[in-house]
């Protein structure tokens, strides 16, 4: 796949030259945003750039097998002193971050002087490609993949903790190589980790293979929510906040639940709501073939990928059921 060469040196060289990196992802992480920051944090301390991980919230557990996740930072009083590049990954803008932007750009800092460069990898489709120095491909399947192109590009070695991060990161975001991101390139890509150590035992189990009683008995608490609308073409899923302190999740717990509404014969649209906090509703969308929900997910302030998409609204679920559903119907023509 033919990328621009100039601006992953330009990136190259920002990260060589910087005295401190900080490496961040989006706010409900997932094995991508996680597996990017990681996997590029290993990369550069390799060649002796001094490069940490931030984020605003605790690591989920099922991502705990990550090699280095121990030293993300999650409180700003352990942030660095000092740090001059920023890169914000797998994320469309600084607010996905859950990090203001002015405090990233240490703009209250004399020292600093609002000098700090910001650089954005991403892969959505809804990116501007606005943000700093912004390399934006939405042909890469995930942020992960991005990484190993630029570790390619810089003749960087891949040491094996940076190769399952990064596996990782490519595996969750193709849905372990099923989704329709999953091309030729991205299985070669995968075998390039493996090839470099990428273990693979490890991120199976847990990715894949674990689940905690909690995760199953959210699962069967989601499950007995099914729902079909608009002739079984869409196929809704719902967590009720109570549903977390009953199973004793949080949901950082919820990755893959909604596949489940998806595996549904017939199910153009998978919706999943989920009530983090009482009055605010999160939305996954899930579609098959050439429906578009990532139009969706932007109408409510969201963004996502075609097949994948989501936003956060400020409502009960009922609210936002009737009219995340008005709006899925309109995608799919059914009244
Ligand atoms: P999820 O359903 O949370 O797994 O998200 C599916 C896709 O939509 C991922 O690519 C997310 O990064 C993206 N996404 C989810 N929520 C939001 C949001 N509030 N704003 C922008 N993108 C989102
Ligand atoms: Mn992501
Ligand atoms: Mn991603």
């Amino acid at each position: 796949m033919a990328v621009n060469s100039a601006l992953l040196d330009t990136i190259i060289a920002q990260l060589s030259a910087s005295r401190g990196v900080l490496l961040v992802g989006h706010v409900s992480a997932d094995g991508d945003s996680l597996g990017s920051c990681l996997g590029l944090g290993h990369l550069l301390r390799g060649q002796g750039v001094n490069a940490h991980v931030v984020s605003v919230e605790k690591v989920p557990a099922r991502y705990g097998f990550l090699p280095g996740v121990g030293a993300v930072i999650t409180e700003t009083k352990d942030f660095p002193t000092h740090w001059d590049v920023v890169v914000v990954m797998d994320c469309t803008d600084v607010r996905r971050t859950g990090f203001n932007e002015s405090f990233l750009r240490r703009e209250d800092h004399e020292e600093a002087r609002g000098g700090v460069v910001l650089i954005n990898i991403d892969h959505h489709q809804s990116n501007q490609g606005t943000l700093g120095t912004a390399w934006v491909d939405p042909r890469f399947a995930a942020v992960g993949q991005q990484v190993l192109t630029l570790a390619e590009r810089a003749g960087w070695v891949v040491m094996p903790e940076a190769a399952t991060c990064l596996y990782t990161a490519l595996a969750t975001d193709s849905g372990f190589f099923r989704h329709g991101n999953t091309s030729p390139t991205v299985l070669r890509d995968a075998a390039k980790l493996l090839d470099a150590g990428a273990d693979l035992r490890l991120i199976v189990e847990y990715c894949l293979e674990r689940k905690t009683l909690s995760e199953l008995c959210l699962l069967r608490e989601a499950l007995s929510t099914l729902t079909q609308e608009c002739d079984g073409r869409v196929t809704v899923m719902e967590i009720p906040f109570a549903v977390f302190s009953r199973c004793g999740v949080d949901d950082t717990e919820m990755e893959g639940m909604i596949d489940y509404a998806r595996a549904v014969p017939g199910t153009q649209i998978a919706v999943l709501l989920r009530a983090v906090q009482a009055g605010i509703t999160k939305v996954s969308l899930r579609s098959r073939g050439n429906c578009d929900v990532s139009v969706v997910a932007v109408s409510f302030g969201g963004g996502g990928h075609p097949n994948a998409a989501g936003c956060t609204l400020h409502l009960p679920i009922s609210d936002v059921r009737a009219a995340v559903l008005a709006a899925v119907k309109q995608v799919l023509s059914c009244g």
